[in-house]
């Protein structure tokens, strides 16, 4: 086994898969990509409802966006794994004058940046989805490059991508330690035994902070669980069976409500549904709260009444990363030398793990990245209060 290496990636969901394939991809080969499960991506990547949109408010996520949407079009190509792609388009359901100002704002920058996005009245926006209700919705957008896909393919085909150029990737095996000297790290440990390395990446999603915490680095992520729903038509069979065509939407269009936080999508023949607990405390528990079932289904009938009579057949829970203003960290820490962080996504990382890896390759390689990061800057909280990313659910 080896027991050097010029970078080791801590974690193996979305992010550490994708900044192994860029790094290989700019010929830095010698890495050593290291997760504990037996398996990559079961943990929030695994769990995620594999949305991507360009709507958002702030301009580096825009760009973001611009950037792996693409990539994930040209996936199949251009890394040899399929993703099951559907630019199926997202709609957002605005229920207050303080949203729709602020949509109006995001719409108008968004376009700014290129981003095909429309203003639609609450009709317009009923004839997108079937048995969809608008009831007091004053205003949507939408914009139909957006859409859904799937994280584990993205995950995998980056991973398969990396390991084809050299990268090595060991699964059941966990991180416990770092040695900084000097100012600069120098070793890991792990439960196997130990690596020596100038460099680091903190691609621990929900768990970043504890993997900072070896190297001396405070990276503030915070876990919070989320709950995810299927949903089957009553009696089973599909939802575009005839009884309960015109109930559902046809298309996979992912529409979110806003003001509620209820999100849904069609996935295959049944529905995908679910919803922030906003009584939801941090902490790493996935154990599904059926007790929380209740609640969703009192907020999604009313949008969505065909979920009123509904199975649902089965859930499950997976944590969201969150910084305190919603943007992720993607760069070198301040204070200790080789260590790099790629965390903290907020619930909306998924999507950005192309454009997110890439640049953090171009980071560790001394190249220009390209885009204005400051947004991400590893130490951008202890300065005032950044504006952050308001558009999450
Ligand atoms: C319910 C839900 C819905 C979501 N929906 C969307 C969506 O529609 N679109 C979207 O873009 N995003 C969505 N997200 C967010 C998205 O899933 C995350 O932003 C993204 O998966 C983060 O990827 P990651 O690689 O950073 O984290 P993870 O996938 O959690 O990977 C981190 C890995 O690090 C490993 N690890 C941790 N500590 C150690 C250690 N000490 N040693 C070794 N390995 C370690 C873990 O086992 C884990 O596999 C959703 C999330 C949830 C929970």
């Amino acid at each position: 086994m080896k027991q050097t290496a010029d970078v080791v990636i801590v974690g193996g969901g979305c992010m550490g898969a994708s900044v192994a394939h860029y790094l290989a991809a700019r010929d830095v080969t010698d890495v050593i990509l290291i997760e504990r499960e037996p398996q990559l991506g079961t943990q929030s990547t695994g769990r995620n409802a594999g949305g991507f949109r360009h709507q958002f408010s702030d301009p580096a996520n825009i760009a973001l966006s611009k950037e792996s949407i693409a990539v994930f079009a040209d996936f199949e190509p251009a890394v040899g794994q399929a993703i099951d792609f559907w630019p199926d388009g997202y709609l957002f359901l605005l229920s207050s004058e303080a949203s729709v100002h602020a949509f109006q704002r995001n719409v108008a920058l968004q376009r700014e940046h290129g981003v095909a996005v429309d203003w639609l009245s609450p009709a317009d926006a009923a004839a997108l989805c079937s048995g969809l209700d608008t009831t007091g919705v004053l205003g949507a957008t939408y914009c139909g490059d957006d859409g859904i896909t799937d994280p584990n393919g993205v995950t995998q085909g980056f991973a398969r991508a990396a390991q084809a150029l050299g990268v090595e990737i060991r699964r059941g095996e966990e991180v416990i330690g770092m040695t900084v000297t000097a100012g600069r790290v120098s070793a890991v440990q792990t439960s196997q035994g130990s690596i020596a390395t100038y460099n680091v990446i903190n691609a621990a999603g929900p768990w970043a902070r504890e993997v900072g915490r070896m190297a001396g680095i405070e990276v503030p992520v915070v876990p919070e669980r989320r709950h995810i729903f299927i949903a089957q038509p009553p009696g089973g069979g599909s939802w575009d069976d005839a009884p309960h065509r015109a109930r559902m939407p046809e298309s996979r269009l992912m529409v979110i409500d806003f003001e509620s936080t209820f999100y849904f999508h069609r996935e295959g023949g049944g529905l995908l549904f679910g919803m922030a607990d906003p009584d939801e405390e941090a902490g790493f528990d996935t154990t599904v709260r059926w007790d929380f079932l209740p609640k969703v289904i009192d907020v999604a009938i009313k949008r969505l009444p065909a979920l009123a009579d509904a199975a649902v057949s089965h859930a499950w829970a997976g944590l969201y990363e969150m910084t305190p203003d919603h943007n992720p960290i993607i760069g070198a820490a301040p204070g200790v030398d080789g260590f790099y962080t790629i965390a903290g996504f907020s619930g909306h990382g998924f999507q950005h793990s192309p454009a997110a890896g890439r640049i953090l390759a171009d980071l560790v390689t001394g190249r220009d990245p390209g885009l204005d990061i400051s947004s991400f800057a590893h130490d951008r909280f202890k300065a005032a209060a950044t504006d952050g990313e308001h558009n999450i659910v």
